[in-house]
């Protein structure tokens, strides 16, 4: 069952992944918010790769954000003393599933989402 011992574990847990995702997430962007164009060369090759660079550091920037707001999302649901409760059916999610994924909004009947 959920007791305030294991919210307070997931909740530092919760703390050091947000500051691990914005500390990811500062690395890359710039400071207009938008990933950093790699500069590698200006042969053909190069620019390709530069390309494909840009396109990863989209793709992963994504993700980070979206993980951010999950953690986020969670460390609110504690801190309103909601957490742990499926957002969708109501009833308590497992601690077992809390534990492989500590910002889980849903049980597993009801994950709309991979995370
Ligand atoms: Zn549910």
């Amino acid at each position: 069952m959920i007791d305030n011992t294991f919210i307070q574990k997931n909740k530092t847990l919760l703390e050091q992944e947000k500051a691990h995702l914005q500390k990811l997430l500062s690395r890359v962007e710039d400071k207009s918010g938008a990933p950093k164009y790699p500069d590698f060369g200006s042969t053909e090759d190069d620019n390709a790769a530069e390309v494909a660079a840009y396109e990863a550091n989209i793709a992963e920037d994504y993700d980070l954000e979206k993980k951010l707001k999950f953690v986020t999302e969670a460390l609110a649901r504690i801190a309103a003393g909601s957490y742990g409760i499926c957002e969708i059916g109501g009833e308590e999610i497992s601690t077992a599933r809390l534990e492989a994924v500590p910002e889980a909004a849903n049980c597993v009947d009801h994950e709309p989402r991979q995370i």
